[in-house]
């Protein structure tokens, strides 16, 4: 038998976080005038210690034991070689999944949810709150809180409560709290529902009524989370990457491509961050973050400075972004409609280490699709992203007669999204690109805001 998967025991596991702001510089994060914001700013939100990791530029940061111990219901999480599919693809490129959906929710995101409940614990905090567009977030943070005892109310925008069930109740079943946004529990929610009563809710009004319940407490006990985008995310999401390594050398592989799908950009950093300080050092690798044509924040939008919420009530963070107000086509994939991109990965965008792409959902069905017929797993519509892209780069591998190693990240199945299958298979489905007026819209809203500096940043170079 060939081996197939392969996996690290438990004591393997990487027993730190790599920081990536040890290797490079972002432009700083600005208030709304445009001065540079200190951590303080930040501290009626976020607990302090995680507020400090944010800003950290030390290269190597500890895992706390407590967080080793939750990760390890599902950590080391094993990779696979696509024997299958690449005999589908009749390819002669090697390519490698590290799956990340047999995680308890089924994706990557509670392995910044575990060490957030963590750290917020640590700080005394008693309830955290959260919003969540599809659930899928929210969900790992219900695991998460619930393991390490705080309470969590979820605020998850009205169109999803309705029609995606299953992961409300996923929360509900690990203990969470999940209230329909616009609900009646805040004032700007009242005020909505007032004005709007058949509004069908957006991530805007949810994290407006998430971060209102955060301040509202006022003994200090309760803050805020977010599921992406924040250096501190990507950081906690790089033991994806660092087991990886461990795993390719036990089998003396090095990849030369690595593809991961990018909504705002977490998944992708997980796993590509710890290769691309290899990349920084001299290392030959192709580097693809994958996004939805109708949503293409890093093929199309500009590097801008933009709040990271719809409100206007984050500091402003330098990125790629098509405006805080911009509302998606209503694309499957959820998790990828976000209006802006982690400041990490759009910044390794300028200095040229990562590559963009952007994909149609046809042929991201089309493709996850033919890894459930081969691979077995059906893989969340965000995903299938990251397998279009590796099938595409498969097929070039073919006609360049050249034996590449690709490796992906596997970051959710599809179970509790059956219905985006459901509309697929009955032609239901719509290709969205976006045009180039709604771009030219978003580029002339950014010019209101400081200009940030769009040249590679390096430290020490
Ligand atoms: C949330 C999600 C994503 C997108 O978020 P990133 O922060 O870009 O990783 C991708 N895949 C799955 C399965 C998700 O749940």
């Amino acid at each position: 038998m060939k081996q197939k998967t392969i996996t690290l025991s438990q004591k393997e596991m990487p027993k730190q976080w790599y920081n990536i702001l040890a290797d490079m510089k972002l432009n700083p994060p600005l208030d709304k005038d445009g001065n540079p914001i200190g951590p303080e700013a930040l501290s009626k939100i976020f607990p302090m210690n995680l507020i400090e990791q944010e800003v950290s530029t030390q290269r190597w940061i500890d895992i706390p034991e407590e967080v080793l111990e939750v990760l390890s219901i599902w950590r080391p999480s094993p990779i696979t070689r696509a024997y299958n599919l690449e005999k589908a693809l009749d390819t002669p490129a090697k390519i490698y999944i590290k799956n990340e959906n047999v995680s308890p929710p089924g994706s990557h995101k509670p392995n910044t949810a575990v060490a957030q409940a963590y750290y917020n614990k640590e700080f005394g905090i008693k309830k955290m709150v959260t919003e969540t567009g599809a659930g899928q977030w929210g969900s790992a943070l219900a695991f998460a809180t619930q393991q390490f005892g705080i309470e969590l109310k979820v605020f998850m925008v009205r169109v999803s409560f309705d029609q995606k069930p299953y992961r409300k109740t996923m929360m509900k079943v690990w203990g969470a709290d999940c209230f329909s946004s616009p609900s009646n529990e805040t004032e700007f929610g009242r005020k909505i529902l007032k004005e709007m009563p058949d509004t069908p809710g957006s991530l805007g009004i949810a994290i407006s009524e998430a971060i209102e319940t955060t301040l509202e407490d006022k003994e200090g006990k309760t803050r805020y989370a977010l599921g992406s985008v924040l250096n501190h995310v990507m950081m906690h999401q790089t033991i994806i990457g660092l087991e990886t390594k461990k795993q390719l050398a036990k089998i003396n592989e090095y990849p030369d491509v690595i593809i991961g799908c990018a909504g705002g950009g977490s998944n992708f950093a997980g796993l590509s961050f710890p290769y691309i300080c290899d990349k920084m050092n001299g290392k030959k690798i192709d580097i693809y973050a994958v996004e939805p044509t109708a949503c293409p924040t890093l093929t199309k939008a500009p590097f801008a400075y933009d709040f990271g919420d719809a409100e206007g009530l984050t500091p402003l963070l330098a990125m790629y972004s098509l405006g805080h107000n911009f509302m998606p086509p209503p694309v499957h994939a959820g998790g990828l409609r976000y209006h802006g991109m982690a400041p990490t990965v759009s910044q390794l965008v300028v200095n040229g280490l990562v590559i963009p792409d952007s994909i149609g959902q046809l042929e991201t069905f089309e493709a996850g699709i033919l890894f459930a017929r081969t691979e077995g797993i059906i893989p969340a519509p965000e995903t299938n992203h990251a397998i279009a892209k590796v099938i595409r780069e498969a097929k070039k591998a073919k006609e360049e007669g050249k034996e590449k190693t690709i490796l992906f990240n596997f970051s959710g199945h599809g179970l509790i999204d059956l219905s985006s299958y459901e509309s697929y298979l009955n032609d239901s489905l719509k290709y969205y690109e976006l045009s180039d007026d709604v771009i030219a819209k978003s580029e002339e809203i950014l010019k209101q805001y400081p200009t940030p500096k769009k040249k590679p940043q390096y430290k020490n170079k």
